[in-house]
């Protein structure tokens, strides 16, 4: 690992100014839990000349409360809080989920919210520092015709590589609003704007600028008849990256379907929101072919790369059975 200064201001003045002092942004970096991050410095993917840890910044928490409009929670809380919480486990059951399935207890006490949604892709070709690859400023894409097994399974983007953050699909889900303060002031976005595929001018999953920090994450309170999942498919019972999730948000009121958020992780450079399936559910009445139909509806568009395949069975399978979750009868 290359020599870094590492700096921890108390001020978000101070921090953002220290942000904004380079001219790409590339040079000082945010540091929360350092799961990814260091990481990324270790291998060489990433040289910043300056750390600026969040953790003292007094503007900063990892606060996770309850207000009568919903659920605020600090950019720094763990995914071990998130997963815990009680609030978080009655009403937000999705968000909960992604967070107790996503690495393992160890990592989950250090990797913060925040943080989670910002981790980069763990493609191999971009973790490798020898490779050269689009998303890292070159050309082309040496997964599209290599070793794509984990790769995307929609073409959206010159990158195969898929969001690996499972807390990121079922924010979507939960119509959440992440909270940004920049040099200019606050401004919030909702999650499903907050994710951007990347584009030759952007090659990143988001649209939080160089010189702005995740305050936090709020989240409505959740409608009468609601109940959200999270499934995850894994190549082991535990610590690895989604091949497939899906988090759900479903209403039912009177037995009709109100409202639904569907949400696939896993599946290209960000999370997937399956807006033509959720337009469906609105007004129909909870069945099993009804689930089956728009598992198949979920995958219609899908190109899946020549080791991937497998990825389409899981994922219309996977949104079967959350749909199917998320509207069982309670108890
Ligand atoms: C072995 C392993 C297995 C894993 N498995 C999973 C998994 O199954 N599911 C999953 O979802 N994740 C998984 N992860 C990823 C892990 O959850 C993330 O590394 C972690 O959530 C990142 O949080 P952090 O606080 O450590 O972020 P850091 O590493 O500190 O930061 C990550 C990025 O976010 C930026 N950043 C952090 N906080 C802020 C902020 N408030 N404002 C602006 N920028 C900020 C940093 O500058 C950096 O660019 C795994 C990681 C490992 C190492
Ligand atoms: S999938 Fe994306 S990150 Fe992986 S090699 Fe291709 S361009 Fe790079």
């Amino acid at each position: 690992m290359r020599p870094f200064a590492y700096e921890r201001p108390e001020s978000i003045t101070v921090a953002l100014s220290r942000l904004g002092d380079d001219v790409d942004g590339a040079a000082v970096r945010p540091l929360a839990g350092g799961t990814d991050l260091l990481t990324l410095m270790k291998a060489d993917i990433v040289a910043p000349h300056t750390l600026i840890d969040l953790k003292r910044v007094v503007e900063l928490d990892d606060r996770i409360e309850m207000t009568a409009e919903g659920m605020t929670i600090g950019a720094l809380a763990t995914l071990a809080q998130i997963e815990s919480h009680p609030d978080i486990v009655g009403s937000y059951a999705a968000l909960a989920g992604a967070a107790s399935q996503a690495a393992t207890p160890q990592l989950r006490n250090m990797a913060t919210i925040g943080g989670n949604v910002l981790q980069r892709p763990r493609c191999w070709y971009f973790r490798d520092p020898q490779i050269s690859c689009w998303l890292k400023g070159g050309d082309s894409c040496p997964a599209r015709d290599g070793e794509n097994a984990h790769h995307a399974i929609f073409q959206d983007s010159p990158c195969v590589a898929v969001h690996p953050s499972d807390s990121a699909a079922a924010l979507i889900a939960l119509d959440a609003t992440v909270r940004i303060r920049g040099a200019s002031g606050e401004r919030a976005v909702s999650a499903g704007q907050f994710f951007a595929l990347p584009t030759d001018e952007h090659r990143l999953e988001s649209v939080l600028g160089p010189d702005e920090l995740i305050l936090g994450f709020t989240l409505p309170a959740p409608a009468a008849g609601s109940r959200s999942v999270y499934l995850k498919a894994m190549d082991r019972k535990t610590w690895a990256f989604a091949l497939v999730g899906v988090a759900a948000s479903v209403t039912v009121t009177g037995g009709t379907i109100t409202d639904a958020r569907v949400v696939l992780g896993g599946v290209e450079p960000i999370p997937r929101r399956l807006i033509a399936v959720e337009e469906l559910l609105h007004g129909s009445v909870p069945s099993d072919d009804l689930f089956r139909r728009m598992g198949e509806l979920a995958v219609v568009d899908a190109q899946p790369l020549s080791q991937n395949g497998y990825k389409v069975d899981l994922a219309r399978a996977l949104v079967t059975r959350a749909l199917a979750d998320a509207t069982a009868p309670a108890g």
